[in-house]
């Protein structure tokens, strides 16, 4: 039946308690018409035994069916699903399938996250491209997993491209990152480890936050998604708490994983007039990370703790709460060494020493730019960088400690008042 409104007036001359499936209903019930008779069907269905249901692909009932309406929210498909459409997809004539069991495993894998219908698109797309299914489709399915994710605007795949030598300083978050590296596999769960729950990195701007969670992925060969939450609130695209639990059982779907949450504050400081909304997503985050049974290790990040509330901070939330502060003397010169490499420059033919001593107070992200500054200006003059450049560099920044001192100060009050744990050597 194509007209809603007529498939509503059928149902309600139908007589008998039964329960009646529509089939992508949602695709009308935001025509205000239509959801006014489907609110009238519901209420003389009242007390009838008769029960409407709606099955739709991210169907969410309508604000004027709120009350009426009980939506069930069915898990994204598992393995085993994922299997069962591969096999239908494979019944296609003239289709060679060329796999081991093992990289079948992987192109299955690969899938995870999809919906059924996503994934029978994607698979066949992998089979149409040149039919035959092998090895090389992996990584098409990855691809195309890649790019439905990103369409949907919640979660980001990050390709791992950073790694641990990246990371000027920071030696405990490192050291404990790595003792866990092996911590997700059967072994360990054989061997009685439960699987690390997730940290939080905390401190002030530009001191490493993001790019060691960019490193974990890589580290520990598992896919990195981001969640950024200051997107969720943008009005665009349906509601804030939604799209948090959509992302959230995304991410469980492709575990082991890892989450990495970014800029977690900016769940409590959104939107002043509709506080209620922040206060709800940032719930919805907080009781998941403590329901989940996925592997799916979290990495929250946030830059201002006065937004954060102590419920928050608990311990037993997170596995630990790292700050980090402006690096020491040695970590600035780790970083301006690594920064040097980075540019195709050997630290030791600059006076790496003197610079990190002078750059007091200064974060890697400030001497990251100094550098940058300094090569600009070499450039310019056809002549190689020296270490002068980067020292004058240096002088002419004002650096956040000195720009913001109240603020930075308070932050670093704050954190070692015992709430955190310093993500550097003592
Ligand atoms: P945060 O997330 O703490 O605000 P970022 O990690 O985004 O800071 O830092 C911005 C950039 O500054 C990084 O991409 C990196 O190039 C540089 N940087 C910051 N801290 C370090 C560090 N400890 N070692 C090397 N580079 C750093």
């Amino acid at each position: 039946m194509r007209d809603p409104l007529e498939a509503l007036d059928r149902v309600r001359s139908m007589t008998g308690a039964m329960l009646v499936v529509l089939r992508d209903f949602h695709e009308y019930w935001e025509d205000p018409q239509v959801a006014r008779r489907l609110r009238n069907l519901v209420q003389q269905l009242r007390g009838t035994g008769t029960a409407l249901l709606v099955i739709g692909a991210g169907a969410r009932p309508p604000a004027a069916l709120a009350d009426e309406a009980v939506p069930i929210e069915l898990p994204l498909p598992d393995l085993d699903e994922l299997s069962g459409v591969l096999a239908e997809v494979c019944e296609a004539p003239k289709l060679r399938r060329d796999l081991t069991d093992e990289q079948s495993e992987r192109l299955i894998q690969a899938a995870l996250g999809l919906t059924s219908s996503q994934a029978r698109r994607v698979f066949t797309k992998a089979i149409v491209h040149n039919d035959v299914l092998d090895e090389r489709d992996i990584a098409l399915v990855l691809e195309e997993k890649r790019e439905i994710i990103r369409s949907s605007g919640i979660l980001e795949f990050h390709a791992a491209a950073e790694t641990a030598d990246d990371v000027g300083g920071l030696n405990a978050l490192k050291a404990w990152l790595r003792l866990r590296q092996r911590a997700f596999g059967h072994e360990a769960r054989e061997y009685g480890l439960p699987a690390p729950k997730g940290i939080a990195l905390i401190g002030i701007p530009g001191t490493g936050k993001s790019l060691t969670a960019k490193t974990i992925g890589g580290l520990w060969g598992q896919p990195l998604l981001r969640l950024d939450v200051g997107a969720l609130f943008s009005s665009m695209m349906g509601e804030s708490e939604q799209r948090a639990r959509d992302a959230l059982r995304l991410a469980e779907a492709i575990a082991p994983c890892v989450l990495w949450i970014d800029e977690l504050e900016k769940a409590l400081s959104h939107g002043g007039n509709d506080a209620g909304t922040s206060m709800r997503v940032f719930a919805t985050i907080l009781h998941w990370m403590q329901e989940r049974s996925a592997p799916c290790f979290v990495v929250a990040t946030a830059n201002d703790v006065s937004a954060l509330p102590p419920e928050l901070m608990r311990r037993g939330r997170f596995d630990e709460i790292f700050f980090l502060d402006l690096p020491s003397i040695t970590e600035r010169e780790e970083i301006l060494a690594v920064h040097l490499r980075k540019r195709g420059r050997d630290p030791s033919a600059f006076r790496v020493a003197g610079l990190a001593a002078a750059a007091e107070g200064y974060t890697g992200a400030e001497l990251e730019q100094a550098i940058a500054d300094a090569m600009y200006t070499s450039f310019a003059e056809r002549r190689e960088l020296a270490t002068e450049d980067i020292s004058r560099s240096l002088r002419r920044q004002v650096p956040l400690s000195v720009s913001q001192r109240e603020r930075v100060g308070e932050l670093r009050r704050w954190l070692k008042d015992g709430r955190a744990v310093s993500a550097s050597s003592p």
